[in-house]
């Protein structure tokens, strides 16, 4: 049986609850799918994007696209403030939230700086947890910006975690500690990077290969058609949306509808990351 594994990033103060909501509507649920929805827990409105490779800066975005416009270098905003959105993540049934770092910014959790993490890291999940009153187990790096410090906070306070793809030469070097690794890495895998649930002596994560099928600048019937090919091609299907993305392309909503429906065709099991973490065998054995 398929596995089927959604994560959408990047929920804050100011997300709207229609957004989500039609992307994840009552028939969405209906099939029996689960979305994994991280959230900015103190979003910082200055951060800026760099690097010629993303495709907002190419578009002359200066600072991250989800920030609305009226509200960019206004501060930080708390998630606490989104009471509407709050209460829907805590209420409807098939939704697993997720702590996705804590102001967005590229350094919270990118540094060597221990005690800065974990103040960074208990202010943020105690902000998510009592606006939702829910425990949260997972952690999403924002950027995939994780040092070894924050990989081992993150670890050290029985969080989880779930990254986009796994790729053990950057992050022996970056990001987990080389004593983590032992024999059942030595595997092709290691050089190309990880889909699924990967072991280390302490911990374990999920990793994403091919995360984003869905952009706003593409062609969408193409994507879909890819999405599909990729669907049917998995026993493991793993995928991420930023649901700020339909808000720019709202053909986006058309496509991703119809990938549901497609979706629904097939029998699969669709699972949060907790359910994930605790039931998929990890691809190293
Ligand atoms: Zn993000």
């Amino acid at each position: 049986m398929k596995t089927v594994i959604i994560r959408d990033d990047d929920v804050h103060a100011f997300t709207p609850l229609d957004t989500l909501k039609k992307i994840y509507d009552p028939r969405f649920f209906g099939h029996g799918f689960k979305v994994s929805l991280s959230v900015i827990p103190n979003m910082d409105t200055s951060v800026q994007i760099k690097g010629t490779n993303n495709p907002f800066v190419r578009r002359g975005y200066i600072h991250e696209p989800f920030i609305p416009k009226g509200k960019v270098n206004t501060g930080f905003h708390s998630f606490g403030k989104n009471v509407a959105v709050a209460k829907w993540l805590s209420s409807a049934r098939g939704i697993e939230t997720c702590l996705h770092g804590y102001s967005h910014s590229l350094s919270d959790f990118a540094s060597a700086d221990k005690a800065r993490i974990r103040s960074l890291l208990h202010e943020g999940r105690k902000t998510v947890e009592s606006a939702i009153g829910k425990r949260i187990n997972t952690f999403v790096p924002p950027h995939e910006r994780l040092s070894k410090a924050g990989w081992q906070v993150v670890n050290d306070n029985g969080m989880q975690l779930f990254r986009n793809i796994i790729r053990p030469l950057k992050d022996i070097v970056y990001t987990v500690p080389v004593s983590q690794y032992g024999l059942r890495h030595a595997r092709k895998e290691f050089f190309y990077g990880y889909n699924g649930l990967v072991k280390y002596r302490s911990a374990k994560e999920l990793g994403c290969m091919e995360p984003y099928l869905f952009s706003p600048f593409w062609d969408l019937e193409e994507s879909f058609r890819y999405a599909c090919e990729k669907f049917d091609k998995s026993s493991l299907f793993i995928m991420t949306n930023h649901h700020w993305e339909f808000d720019i392309n709202p053909k986006m909503l058309v496509w991703w509808k119809r990938f549901v429906r497609y979706m629904s065709e097939q029998e699969s099991v669709s699972m949060t990351a907790t359910d994930a973490i605790k039931k998929l065998r990890p691809v190293n054995g």
